[in-house]
């Protein structure tokens, strides 16, 4: 048995336990074994954060100009990436992904602080032209206020930030809730909050075990916004929870994004995107293009290609530098994994390579997976958010847009080919919020990311990142010092 290590919350600006006194376990998934011991936070916990947090708005960072704010933000940015290292083990103990990516994302995750600190003392109103004469017009963009913000435990502290950064920048003070199967690393990140130099009170976090903490936090009536990420199935509840309240909210869903590869692609450029789009992450990302539409003349010889990648992918241990997949994340979606394995070979999928656990490793190890599948299938409609690729073909360019829009979802996409024009023209017609021309799974803090239909709602990074924290004021001032007529409007 491992050493314990003990976390705590972040609440008002003390490392707190939960009021009960409740923990709860975390297990690394690779090991299978306990490795952390969590608050069990309950609705008091949310109750004691969100006043943390509405003070901390009220007060000091309320009165904090966007210069400073970006300050605080730039030294967060550089935090993390000294301590990146830290950060990157709890991710791995936490969720079996790569030690080597997580290092990489750490590495790249201080950029999204100090890009929306550039941002953060450019919050600009405008004078707004007035038809009436007597009246000068103005806007300022005021912070909307305390922001319940809700992660899953696919890549914590990517998605935490994507809120994080903008709200921070915007002037919002933040009541955090990680997933209860991955939240070690976002109390660890919480150690930095001081360190920055942001008040107490401005960033809380929150873990607990039980769903009802974060519905909790999605209803309470002292938030002003609710940015959640997480399944489609929870975002409808959190997002009627929030209008309850009448609060806005930004949903980051699930995804069944498509790749579609034409027959004069670069073959070897599209087996490896599809391998970055489905197998990186053991396939567990949002945006996981896991249907292949493929057209029918390059359909066996792609197949292949990504077949005998998938055959020489190195499964082992995450913090293992060679080791190219992990585990899947916990038991209950290593079970729906498998589930949706078996569902495929009785709907009649052709397997190229995988469709099985990989037994000899222990733990939650999946083979990667490549079918080849009918439209109609489960497994090529729903989302698996495990390593399955599900190929289908086509003929014509207008029956691969009609296959790659089939489905509620629409958050990601890729078009494979060499033709400029079939590229741009197949790019605007899919729907989703994000489209890759001959690439796959790349992000950046100045590019908007979101789902069209039901993959969410608003768009997080970017410019329109700190829209999504900012309310419009309009303000009206009388020049002439006069009265007038006070039944008339204007
Ligand atoms: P989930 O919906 O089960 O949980 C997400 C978070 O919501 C967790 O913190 C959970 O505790 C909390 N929660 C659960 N019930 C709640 C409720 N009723 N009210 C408020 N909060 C509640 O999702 P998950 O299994 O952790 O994550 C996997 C899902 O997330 C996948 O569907 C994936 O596609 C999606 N995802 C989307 C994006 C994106 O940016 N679109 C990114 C990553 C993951």
């Amino acid at each position: 048995m491992s050493t314990m290590e003990t976390f705590r919350m972040l609440i008002g600006g003390r490392s707190v336990d939960a009021i009960s006194g409740a923990t709860f376990e975390s297990q690394n998934p690779y090991t299978g074994e306990s490795w952390a011991t969590i608050p069990d936070g309950g609705p008091d916990d949310v109750d004691a954060a969100v006043a943390a947090a509405r003070s901390a708005f009220d007060g000091e960072w309320g009165a904090m100009t966007g210069f400073a704010r970006a300050a605080c933000l730039r030294r967060l940015g550089d935090l993390i990436g000294q301590n990146a290292e830290r950060l990157a083990t709890l991710e791995v103990n936490d969720s079996g992904k790569l030690y080597r990516e997580m290092l990489g994302q750490l590495n790249g995750l201080g950029g999204w602080y100090h890009y929306f600190a550039g941002l953060a003392d450019k919050i600009e109103g405008a004078q707004i032209p007035s038809p009436n004469p007597n009246y000068l017009v103005y806007t300022r963009r005021e912070p909307i206020g305390v922001v319940a913000a809700i992660t899953p435990w696919n890549s914590p502290l990517l998605l935490m930030t994507f809120k994080l950064a903008p709200l921070l920048a915007a002037g919002c003070t933040v009541v955090v809730k990680p997933s209860e199967h991955a939240p070690a690393s976002t109390l660890g990140f919480a150690d930095l909050i001081e360190q920055a130099g942001i008040p107490a009170g401005v960033v809380n976090v929150v873990t607990g075990l039980n769903r009802e903490t974060g519905a909790h936090l999605a209803a309470h009536p002292g938030v002003d916004k609710v940015a959640f990420t997480g399944s489609t199935a929870t975002g409808r509840h959190v997002g009627q929870a929030a209008m309850e309240n009448l609060n806005p909210v930004t949903l980051e869903l699930g995804g069944k994004s498509p790749q579609v590869v034409f027959a004069d692609a670069d073959l070897q450029a599209a087996a490896n995107g599809l391998v970055a789009g489905v197998f990186a992450a053991t396939g567990q990302t949002c945006m996981a293009g896991s249907r292949l539409i493929v057209h029918a003349d390059v359909h066996d010889e792609l197949v292949r290609l990504v077949a005998e990648r998938a055959a020489s992918i190195k499964l082992g241990n995450p913090m293992d530098a060679e080791t190219e997949m992990g585990p899947v994340a916990n038991q209950p979606q290593y079970e729906k994994v498998l589930g949706y394995l078996d569902k495929a070979r009785e709907e009649g999928a052709t397997i190229a390579y995988g469709g099985v656990a990989e037994e000899s490793l222990g733990s939650y190890f999946v083979r990667p997976t490549v079918l080849s599948v009918k439209p109609t299938d489960t497994v090529y409609r729903e989302e698996v958010f495990g390593p399955v690729l599900s190929a289908v073909t086509f003929t014509d360019e207008e029956e691969a847009i009609k296959l790659a829009n089939d489905t509620p979802y629409g958050l990601a996409g890729a078009v494979w080919t060499k033709d400029v024009h079939r590229a741009h023209r197949v790019a605007a017609r899919i729907r989703a919020g994000s489209v890759w021309i001959n690439a796959y799974r790349v992000l950046s803090p100045s590019v908007p990311f979101g789902g069209f239909k039901q993959s969410g709602l608003g768009r997080e990074n970017g410019l329109h990142g700190i829209d999504a924290y900012l309310e419009t004021k309009a303000v009206w001032v009388e020049l002439t010092g006069g009265t007038r007529d006070p039944f008339t409007l204007g």
